[in-house]
């Protein structure tokens, strides 16, 4: 048929499906790996005393204030600090920034689901390395020529950590490519790579403020790297948008990192709850893996992952199920405060026990 052929120049893609975003106030939401808790009190008071007179100006180019904040956080200079709308925006600026080789860049076959979503939007060649039967990655799979690594560390949603010696040994066999360490979770009991900034050139650490500073709504995140590279996601980010992280977000942001003991406080209760709900689900019969996150993956020997999901969707409990090969028999489950994870333990005993 004539006048229809612009068809065949449409982009061809499988977009990203995060979590359900029911609007229901009764709803119980472990879907998203949101924070259950709001953000510091002084997130509150810097959005409450922003000048709105302000917002009249376009925001800092650089997000300075933003980036001052975090290089102080983890003691570094402001140009080793990048800073985008989440770590999505600054993962796919990355992605453009630095994956243009013919060869595949790599990343494991389960983990987080936007990384093919944006090879495939930015033509980038990948390939993949199984994980192993407890969802590890097997570093020496790594060791041969790329186009670059990508690993978020601890996995999503696996919920696993790959330790320091494995970190280094992969950037010990990765001096040719840049290897991006994805930590949005890093927060929930892992160890940051952070520091190893100053050691390896072509490493870029990326950590977000949706998780364990509450700011999800926000889209704040920071990447750390040498000045160099942080110079080439700056090139990228100024060609298609010179203005990232608007001026409320930015001085939000920088109240977050400032604001120490309220992190801790919250992140502490995370952590003992997330321990207390794998418990109760051990003593239910489910495998869980450990979790170094601020959600847990699991399954269990005898009931199918998809009808537990649907059971406590029915009970109005959303948590998530991943239909795809290798994890269709396992939940995500987001931790929530101390009554949600309660609410959710009596729905899967009824379950269980029936
Ligand atoms: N990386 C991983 C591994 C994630 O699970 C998520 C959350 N969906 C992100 C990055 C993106 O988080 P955000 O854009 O909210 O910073």
């Amino acid at each position: 048929m004539s006048g229809e052929l612009w068809r065949k120049n449409l982009i061809s893609i499988e977009p990203y499906v995060a979590g359900e975003q029911p609007k229901s106030e009764d709803i119980i939401k472990l879907n998203a790996n949101e924070n259950p808790y709001p953000p510091s009190p002084m997130v509150q008071k810097v959005i409450g005393e922003f000048n709105t007179d302000e917002l009249k100006k376009y925001p800092s180019m650089d997000a300075s204030l933003l980036r001052q904040a975090a290089a102080e956080y983890y003691g570094l200079k402001k140009e080793n600090v990048f800073a985008g709308n989440g770590s999505d925006d600054i993962l796919a600026t990355a992605f453009r920034a630095f994956f243009n080789s013919d060869t595949p860049i790599v990343y494991p076959d389960v983990t987080y689901s936007f990384y093919p979503v944006w090879c495939s939007l930015l033509k980038i060649p990948y390939k993949t390395f199984e994980v192993n039967e407890n969802f590890e990655i097997n570093v020496e799979d790594y060791y041969a020529p790329n186009g670059g690594v990508v690993i978020p560390n601890p996995n999503a949603p696996t919920s696993v950590e790959l330790g320091r010696d494995k970190i280094i040994d992969l950037l010990e066999h990765n001096r040719d490519c840049i290897v991006i360490i994805d930590e949005a979770y890093i927060d929930f009991g892992g160890q940051s790579s952070v520091e190893l900034i100053n050691k390896y050139d072509n490493l870029v650490v990326t950590q977000t403020f949706s998780k364990s500073r509450s700011l999800a709504g926000m889209r704040i995140a920071m990447a750390f790297a040498n000045p160099e590279l942080v110079s080439y996601m700056d090139a990228v980010k100024d060609s298609y948008n010179s203005y990232p992280v608007d001026s409320i977000a930015a001085a939000a942001g920088a109240a977050a990192l400032k604001d120490r003991e309220y992190f801790e406080e919250t992140r502490g209760k995370i952590i003992a709850t997330r321990d207390n709900f794998i418990t109760a689900l051990q003593a239910m019969g489910f495998r869980v893996l450990k979790s170094k996150t601020n959600f847990v993956f699991c399954t269990h020997p005898k009931y199918s992952a998809k009808d537990i999901f649907e059971y406590a969707r029915s009970k109005n409990i959303y948590i998530r199920y991943f239909n795809k090969p290798r994890i269709d028999n396992y939940l995500r489950i987001t931790i929530g405060t101390d009554g949600e994870m309660k609410a959710l333990e009596q729905i899967l005993r009824e379950f269980v026990i029936k």
